[in-house]
């Protein structure tokens, strides 16, 4: 196989500029000239994995296949690379040390003083050619969390710099910047990102390319100014990145000032002509989506302040939106917190206002009452409703206690002493939580489920056995599976080596799908997710056949 070339992709200025999807968008263009890539993400923090921080602060957590907790931009690479990433392409301070801490208790060091320098950095080096020789990639991009100029990704900076004098010809650097317009000035400024790329030289890293991130599209004298004062070798080598309607135009944008060539030329890379793509036609169904379709996310992990915060759903809004789009549809999301029915249980009736609900994974009590009186109202007024791991273990619950009368139902992580465990908690996780060991042991990643036939399941999928990732710690009690069945209830899905419940749907309803799973994490843009696809589908019926 030919050598992997490395596109690092740093942060100036501050975060939140898109660098997880100009990672996406530069993976996309190359794939697009017949390259294989992927990608990877550097995450500066101590946090083994993303999995024990809240969502509010962090945003989602995406599970790979093979179950790593990881950052939300790992989803937008498999999105634009519509490819999975396993754990190899995942790291974070704290998993370089952990390792590094294990080797030399096993004396891998053969004696040797371990130091921060160099035995972090490379470590760090030899994970990335390790995710690259798995991923078989000709190109790896490598994203490097947070800002330069800051303490924590100094390290990984001290890697990618000794890749770089190691194979001068492999490596490249891509700043992503920040060019703010100040409201009193009216006017783009492009000394922050100046300062950005000096900070960025004191770590002895020359950006190959910036883009430049900012409201609008840069303008000639700007692009002059940050080619000189950064030291470029062509004002073509900073690209323009203006704010778009829809992340998924990124690539387009890139592709109009030829970013693909210009990397190509640097990284000593063959490209093939571009071909249209079935990306320009996912692009041009974005355009061209036209009747709305109305979805009210209920969940609880909105509120910072006064901001919303619709990261920590950042799966389940794209899964929406692809499978509207692949139904001509414009999906339009309304994010309501739960917490809002529990003070005032009759504005649940908003929701009558709305094509289809769903309810996204969640963990504790807080807000649980609100989301059940809001799936209630979805079962009961026949709206389309897709339940997503707590939405369908509170589903579960809201059917035992309104429709088989087992007052007080519940789940064991929120009330372990009710008569009526619909979910409970097996073994290996009473232990793993008695033991206080939280940090990677849910069930996570990807497990087998066989669909039964007949099934609205087995009809979407259109498979006998599928294949979707998990994330929780607790289960679908078996106990009240027949009771359930008999109400209507239905188990579609089992776990065949555990007969684990994996999904439910309601019978007599148009759509109401419950799934113990995530299959937000497995939808793309060229591939929108079947359950996705089914409610949308539910949703834009237009003869309901209960509204009341
Ligand atoms: N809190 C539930 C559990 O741990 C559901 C988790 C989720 O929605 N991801 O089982």
């Amino acid at each position: 196989m030919a050598k992997t070339k490395y596109i690092f992709v740093v942060g100036g200025v501050l975060s939140g500029v898109g660098k997880g999807i100009a990672v996406g968008s530069i993976g996309r263009i190359l794939i697009d000239r017949g390259l294989r890539v992927s990608a990877m993400k550097i995450d500066p923090y101590i946090n083994v994995d993303a999995g024990t921080m809240n969502p509010v602060e962090h945003g989602e957590v995406f599970v790979t296949e093979d179950g790593d907790e990881t950052d939300q931009d790992i989803g937008n690479y498999e999105r634009f690379l519509n490819t999975d990433v396993t754990s190899l392409n995942y790291m974070t301070t704290g998993r370089v040390y952990l390792s590094v801490i294990q080797k030399e208790r096993g004396m891998k060091y053969k004696g040797h003083c371990v130091q921060v320098v160099p035995h972090i950095p490379l470590e760090v080096v030899d994970r990335i050619k390790k995710a690259a020789d798995h991923s078989q990639a000709e190109v790896m991009i490598i994203e490097v969390g947070g800002t330069v100029g800051e303490y924590e990704n100094i390290l990984f900076l001290e890697a990618a710099r000794m890749m770089k004098l190691d194979n001068p010809d492999d490596v490249v650097f891509v700043l992503v910047s920040y060019l703010p317009v100040p409201g009193h000035l009216g006017e783009m400024k492009t000394k922050p990102t100046q300062h950005a790329a000096r900070a960025l030289n004191n770590s002895g890293i020359q950006p190959d390319f910036i883009i430049a991130r900012g409201r609008e599209e840069l303008d000639k004298p700007r692009r002059e100014k940050l080619a000189y004062f950064c030291w470029l070798r062509s004002q073509d080598d900073v690209i323009s990145a203006p704010d778009v309607e829809n992340i998924y135009d990124v690539p387009a944008v890139f592709e109009r000032q030829q970013f693909s060539q210009l990397l190509a030329k640097r990284l000593h890379l063959r490209l093939k002509k571009k071909p249209r793509s079935a990306w320009d036609s996912f692009v041009k169904s974005v355009h061209t989506a036209k009747r709305a379709v109305k979805i009210a996310v209920v969940g609880k992990y909105f509120g910072t302040g006064q901001y919303t915060l619709s990261d920590s759903y950042i799966s389940v809004i794209e899964a929406i939106k692809h499978a509207a789009y692949s139904q001509g549809a414009k999906p339009e999301l309304t994010w309501i917190d739960s917490e809002t029915y529990e003070q005032n249980p009759q504005a649940v009736h908003e929701l009558s206002h709305f094509d289809g609900v769903i309810v996204p994974g969640g963990f504790g009590t807080r807000g649980i009452e609100g989301i059940m009186l809001a799936i209630r109202f979805a079962r009961e007024r026949h709206i389309p409703y897709l339940g997503l791991c707590y939405g369908m273990q509170l589903a579960s619950i809201e059917f035992a206690r309104n429709i088989l009368g087992l007052t007080g139902a519940h789940t064991v992580e929120c009330k372990p002493d009710s008569p009526y465990l619909v979910i409970n908690v097996n073994t290996t996780q009473a232990k793993n939580i008695a033991d206080n060991r939280y940090g990677g042991t849910m069930r996570l990643g990807a497990y087998r489920c066989l669909l039964k036939k007949g099934s609205l399941a087995h009809k979407l999928y259109k498979a006998d056995e599928i294949s979707e990732r998990h994330r929780h710690r607790y289960e679908f009690n078996n106990e009240f599976r027949t009771q359930m069945e008999a109400a209507g209830l239905q188990v579609a899905g089992v776990n065949p080596e555990t007969d684990l419940v994996e999904i439910v749907e309601l019978k007599g309803h148009p759509y109401f799908v419950g799934t113990q799973f995530h299959p937000e994490f497995n939808s793309r843009p060229l591939d929108p997710h079947p359950l996705f696809v089914g409610l949308v589908k539910a949703a834009l019926r237009t003869d309901p056949p209960l509204r009341v």
